[in-house]
């Protein structure tokens, strides 16, 4: 992968490359929950991740502990200061502690809870920036709402009628 690097793309441009993953791992059914995460350090892709939960009946495989699992194996090491972790949907509280622990700098996602349908989401810390804020990180930043409408187009929507049994967010 060390021909891929390229400092100056934007965050736009690597969320349409998760955006582009999501939607060929999973499609384009909210009912498969296509969200994609990529790791991305000194502007070259370490590893990418999409929901597996389903596949893998395991609760923790959200995008991006798969994305941080496969970045840990192919950079050797479990932190990964300076590294930016890219969502298509923002990462639930799980993700973020695991950021936390992974030493990331940067969190960016495309769309937010208020986006989606709340079955996305935990009742508490409703707030990914709470999260960060309660664990006194200050070197670690987010950036929230990148191509937010695109990503948005994959899940269930607020108003969207989600019959109970669909509602296990996996
Ligand atoms: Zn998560």
């Amino acid at each position: 992968m060390m021909d891929k690097i390229d400092k100056t793309r934007t965050d736009a441009s690597w969320m349409r490359e998760a955006l582009a993953l999501a939607m060929d791992r999973k499609g384009t059914d909210p009912a498969n929950t296509p969200i994609a995460a990529l790791v991305v350090l000194d502007g070259k892709l370490v590893a990418s991740g999409v929901n597996r939960t389903a596949e893998c009946c395991d609760a923790t495989a959200h995008a991006e502990i798969e994305a941080f699992r496969a970045a840990g194996k192919a950079l050797g090491r479990m932190r990964m200061e300076g590294a930016t972790l890219y969502s298509t949907l923002q990462p639930c509280g799980m993700c973020t502690m695991a950021a936390v622990w992974a030493g990331v700098s940067r969190i960016v996602y495309g769309a937010g809870r208020a986006d989606v349908h709340p079955m996305y989401f935990e009742a508490r810390h409703l707030s990914t920036f709470d999260f960060v804020a309660d664990a006194w990180k200050d070197d670690l930043s987010l950036t929230a709402g990148v191509l937010a409408a695109d990503c948005a187009a994959l899940y269930y929507r607020p108003w969207d009628h989600v019959p109970e049994d669909r509602q296990a967010n996996d």
